[in-house]
């Protein structure tokens, strides 16, 4: 069987490199000409960790992984008003956390696979006509993406891992009048730059901005490199290019590192609106979503990219060798759709934890972070941060 994934990004090599597995002939088709080098800090745990494991992928990840001692929050004059051991996450995770940047996750997935399946750099799929399945509507036609310059792929199943702004999405079936992304009034932006004094002086601790309306993170890589990522109040889900530098501004005088850190920005720089994808249905004829695509909890959830792989081995698992494509994409979907709808629930519960809007939040967050040093609280807080499937009820995980 032919597999077309669209999307070199977390969830569309996850999915490739399980497909190549069940012994699928799979393609992927990337946008961007080359692998990608900028990015942010994700912190790795839950279902995709698991999925990783019985992948044979997490030894790849791990080796670009990081681990940080503290998350302290600062505020402008350099105060230290919270802090809390990253212990007690790795505690709750069961050993099974680390940091890892998201270029670094590709690079990791991309080893895995090694040339097990076929990857198209410059290659951005304009249209996709989501094919038929062999059944009582006739024959079977097979699924299609045509590419910007004109290149036309077939396949006997077409997987949509092309991100929260997903073209592939065009092919199912939509609702008339609902939107697509829910927009959590956020704007993300993010990047990595070299600074060994600055990396050396942050060490293993992560510092976060004790700020309102807008939070500011730096993360020190062990090669002298830094994340900055910074999230601001927006209500605008698609801000004009000037709206946007003026966001950035916001970052501007919470502290001497992160003006450090905004003097840095390099060319090039991650940058988005935090949004939740809320797809009626996930599959269409021989066509399915996956990750963001089908399914973004956003930053606020922080387990976006491990549902994504976790997502990935759930559909190979369903499709096996491809004898019932239907039932597979079907089943997918039934047993996926509950988890991750769960986890858009604790990401739009996170939001204003994530960035108080006003000085009662702010407090209120500092006092939730002092308790989190207490056991018994930080077992409650892990619980709701790393959600059931971690510390031991709920969905089994993949
Ligand atoms: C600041 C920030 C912090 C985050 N922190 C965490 C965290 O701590 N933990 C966590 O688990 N998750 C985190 N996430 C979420 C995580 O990054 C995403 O959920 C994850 O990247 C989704 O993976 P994906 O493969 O579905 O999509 P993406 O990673 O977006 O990949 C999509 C790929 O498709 C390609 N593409 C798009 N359109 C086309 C097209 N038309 N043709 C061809 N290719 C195309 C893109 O170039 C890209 O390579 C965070 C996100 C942000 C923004």
């Amino acid at each position: 069987m032919r597999a077309l994934v669209v999307g070199a990004g977390i969830g569309g090599l996850a999915a490739a490199g399980a497909l190549a597995q069940n012994g699928w002939e799979t393609t992927v088709l990337e946008q961007a000409p080359a692998p990608r080098t900028t990015g942010y800090m994700i912190d790795f745990f839950g279902p995709g960790f698991a999925a990783a494991e019985s992948l044979g992928a997490i030894a790849h990840l791990q080796r670009h992984g990081e681990m940080y001692s503290r998350a302290r929050y600062v505020d402008q004059t350099g105060r230290t008003r919270a802090k809390f051991a990253m212990e007690s996450f790795l505690n709750a995770a069961h050993g099974k956390f680390f940091s890892i940047l998201r270029p670094d996750i590709e690079t990791g997935l991309r080893e895995w696979v090694g040339d097990s399946v076929g990857i198209v750099q410059g290659a951005r799929v304009v249209s996709v006509d989501p094919g038929r399945c062999p059944g009582t509507d006739g024959p079977g036609v097979p699924a299609r993406a045509v590419v910007a310059d004109g290149r036309d792929f077939e396949a006997d199943l077409l997987i949509g891992a092309d991100g929260i702004h997903s073209t592939v999405r065009g092919a199912m079936p939509a609702i008339p009048g609902t939107r697509v992304l829910r927009h959590l009034g956020l704007h993300v932006f993010g990047y990595v730059f070299y600074d060994p004094e600055l990396a050396a002086n942050l060490g293993r601790e992560v510092v976060l901005s004790d700020s309102l309306v807008r939070q500011a993170t730096l993360y020190a890589l062990s090669d002298g490199r830094v994340t900055f990522f910074g999230v601001v109040e927006c209500h605008d889900p698609d801000p004009a290019p000037d709206t946007r530098e003026e966001l950035f501004t916001k970052f501007r005088g919470l502290g001497s590192d992160v003006d450090r850190a905004l003097d840095q920005r390099p060319a090039e720089i991650f940058e988005d609106v935090v949004a939740q994808a809320v797809v009626p249905a996930w599959s269409a004829g021989r066509c399915v979503l996956l990750g963001d695509a089908a399914f973004a909890v956003s930053l606020l959830a922080g387990q976006g990219a491990s549902l994504a792989i976790a997502g990935a081995k759930v559909l190979a698992d369903a499709l096996g060798s491809g004898n019932d494509i239907p039932a597979a994409l079907a089943g997918y979907e039934a047993s996926w759709r509950p988890l991750v709808e769960q986890q858009q629930e604790a990401g739009r519960r996170n939001a204003r934890f994530f960035v108080p809007s006003g000085r009662r939040a702010l407090l209120l967050r500092r006092w939730s972070l002092h308790l989190m040093n207490l056991a018994p609280v930080n077992a409650v807080i892990a619980r709701r941060v790393f959600g059931a499937s971690v510390v031991g009820k709920g969905h089994p995980g993949p």
